[in-house]
């Protein structure tokens, strides 16, 4: 096992997620992910977060809304 631990996870998770990290680092982080759920967590809600900006910016919601998603995020961030 080759785990790359939190440090590392959290640093390219949101590279990974924009799948803009190389394949050997992508599996490290991904394995990493399957291993902790802290990071886990952590990258739903980059993930979510990343599709609902994503969404949003394409319907061109109101920066107000995108606010209120961020907001919520955060929240939920904030309970683990
Ligand atoms: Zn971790």
């Amino acid at each position: 096992m080759t785990d790359c631990g939190c440090e590392k996870a959290r640093r390219d998770l949101e590279e990974y997620l924009r799948h803009e990290v190389c394949k050997t680092q992508s599996s490290d982080i991904a394995e990493h992910l399957e291993n902790c759920t802290n990071c886990r967590d952590e990258a739903l809600v980059s993930r979510t977060l990343t599709e609902v900006v994503a969404r949003a910016c394409k319907e061109s919601a109101p920066e107000e809304l995108r606010d209120q998603v961020l907001a919520k995020l955060r929240a939920v961030q904030a309970t683990h």
